[in-house]
């Protein structure tokens, strides 16, 4: 194997199911079997092709159909760029509602996760569309956007589910808070209000901090809340997590476009020795 292809390799064994929806509904049976829930993504953004869309669009089908008949437990998570946003956003609507729809008939629940700032006010108001005649669905919400609080409060006032990140894009200063105790004040911020008004929501991190304030507030508020973690980072305590009796997720991203998606995780960690370590020593 050349250096590039086992580099690749290493990032594919660590944060990535694999290239098939197999490969995701295998690793998926895995992490059930550790009592954890599982959040399938399909990878791929910013489609400008309308053929990469059918592909995603049929993709997820062949997903939940597997899900289904495999007994995954778990959801979805799909990206509105991967639907058409941004080339036909009409089409992009009958998608999403179309993935919903099939997700609803086999049990699934379907996350719209959230992209650079450019794509948020549309993401939030196809969700706010979407959410009048589907129920099975929910949003991610980015914490260290300015705006997120009120993005917030009007999904929770509409009746619909969050799911509450960090946020993985680099923005302008304008708009995000840069610095990490901005971020953490604005994501705490925003939780209290979930705790405090919604039904039910996700807390999707893996700072201890957030987690522990997340578990303070819930003895409190005795909600319908879960945790979510991405596949391969903090294993060891999306596993304490679930044996304490809390719901946990975990993000399993899968399909051949796994390189934008490994070098958002491995700017975040760091772990770029960890996963160094792992290429050599194959
Ligand atoms: C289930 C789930 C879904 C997500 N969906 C979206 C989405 O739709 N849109 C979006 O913008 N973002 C999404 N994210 C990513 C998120 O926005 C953050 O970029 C990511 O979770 C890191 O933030 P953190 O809250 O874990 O805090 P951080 O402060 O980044 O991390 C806390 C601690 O976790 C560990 N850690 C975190 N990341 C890594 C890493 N890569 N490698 C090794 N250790 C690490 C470190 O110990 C770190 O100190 C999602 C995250 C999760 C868990």
């Amino acid at each position: 194997m050349d250096f590039v292809s086992r580099f690749g390799a290493a990032f594919v064994r660590r944060w990535i199911a694999g290239v098939s929806v197999d490969d995701a509904v295998r690793e998926s049976a895995l992490i059930n079997r550790a009592e954890e829930q599982v959040m399938i993504n399909y990878l791929g953004e910013h489609f400008h092709d309308m053929s990469q869309v059918e592909n995603a669009v049929n993709t997820y089908s062949e997903l939940i159909d597997k899900m289904e008949k495999n007994k995954v437990h778990g959801c979805i998570a799909i990206k509105a760029t991967q639907l058409g946003m941004g080339i036909d956003d009409q089409r992009c609507y009958k998608n999403y509602i179309f993935i919903a729809k099939r997700a609803q008939k086999a049990g699934v629940f379907v996350w719209l996760d959230m992209e650079e700032h450019m794509y948020v006010s549309k993401t939030i108001s196809l969700y706010l569309k979407a959410l009048r005649e589907r129920k099975n669905i929910g949003i991610c919400i980015q914490g260290k956007l300015k705006r997120s609080y009120a993005d917030a409060r009007r999904i929770v006032r509409m009746h619909g589910r969050i799911r509450l990140v960090k946020g993985a894009y680099d923005e302008s200063r304008r708009i995000m808070y840069t610095d990490r105790e901005g971020v953490f004040e604005n994501y705490l911020m925003i939780m209290r209000y979930l705790f405090e008004h919604s039904e039910e929501f996700i807390i999707a991190t893996h700072d201890d901090r957030i987690i522990d304030s997340a578990l303070r507030l819930n003895l409190i508020h005795r909600k319908k809340f879960a945790f979510a973690m991405l596949k391969g980072i903090r294993g060891k305590l999306a596993e304490k997590i679930a044996k304490q009796g809390n719901t946990i997720f975990i993000y399993v991203p899968f399909g051949p476009q796994w390189l934008a998606y490994s070098i958002r995780r491995l700017r975040e960690g760091s772990n770029i020795a960890l996963v160094l370590r792992s290429v050599l020593q194959q």
